[in-house]
């Protein structure tokens, strides 16, 4: 994940600290990418942080010092955990970053601010249609994009966005605030950002929500405004 790509130099350089508390690698991830920021001038991407698999009080750890921003990606794992964390924690904005079946559409509108995986019709008609029926602002919405065209991944293929987001916005009335990719895990993701950041424009969707532990400096630099950081600061996932 962390292999030396020139793209890497600064979370190389990083996360062999991250040896000690959470707290510790939170200090330094912030510090780390605020300065990471300022040396972009004028780029400003905020941090979600990802806690799949992790329990509420490493969760607990971060929020204590004040962070607001988390996603997670299933919606069955975040209901175990975050409706006690957010009654807690009123101000913490959570987005969903993973698949969601449409017989959870009812617990992920009532949990979550932001769905960043809007990956298809279907689940777009059932939210349309959801909204619809228990007349309720529904949460912000993202498109997944499939950048690398992977057969094993979610997301619109880039040929069919600008129908898709057409279908979105005018049939269905849907507000889509921002996309979301996750690139090949093998390839360099420099283009694939690019790629994702001159849709947005073109869309003139406001959010681009990409870049994650091993490549979240070169997302900032192809203009993400949003990247996930799961490894960096809660180390390798338990499996
Ligand atoms: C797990 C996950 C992340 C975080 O990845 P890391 O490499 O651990 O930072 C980001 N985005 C999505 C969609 C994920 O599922």
């Amino acid at each position: 994940m962390f292999a030396g790509e020139d793209h890497g130099d600064l979370t190389a350089r990083i996360v062999p600290q991250f040896v000690g508390s959470i707290l510790d690698k939170l200090v330094d991830l912030t510090l780390a990418v605020a300065a990471f920021l300022d040396r972009e001038n004028g780029s400003s991407a905020s941090t979600l942080f990802v806690t799949k698999k992790q329990s509420e009080s490493d969760v607990q750890v971060i929020l204590d010092e004040g962070h607001r921003l988390f996603g997670e990606n299933r919606v069955q794992e975040a209901m175990g955990k975050w409706p006690r964390l957010r009654e807690q924690y009123g101000d913490t904005a959570l987005a969903l970053i993973g698949p969601l079946q449409r017989n959870k559409i009812r617990d992920a509108v009532k949990l979550f601010d932001r769905i960043e995986s809007l990956d298809r019709l279907s689940l777009a008609t059932a939210l349309a249609q959801y909204r619809d029926d228990h007349g309720i602002a529904l949460p912000e919405m993202y498109i997944q994009v499939n950048v690398g065209r992977e057969a094993q991944k979610s997301g619109v293929d880039p040929e069919a966005l600008l129908q898709f987001h057409r279908s979105c916005e005018m049939e269905l009335g849907l507000e889509i605030s921002g996309l979301m990719a996750i690139p090949p895990a093998a390839e360099d993701p420099r283009s694939y950002f690019r790629t994702l950041a001159n849709h947005a424009m073109e869309l003139g969707v406001p959010n681009i929500s990409m870049g994650m532990s091993g490549d979240f400096e070169t997302a900032i630099t192809c203009g993400s405004t949003q990247v996930r950081l799961g490894t960096v600061i809660f180390g390798e996932l338990k499996k």
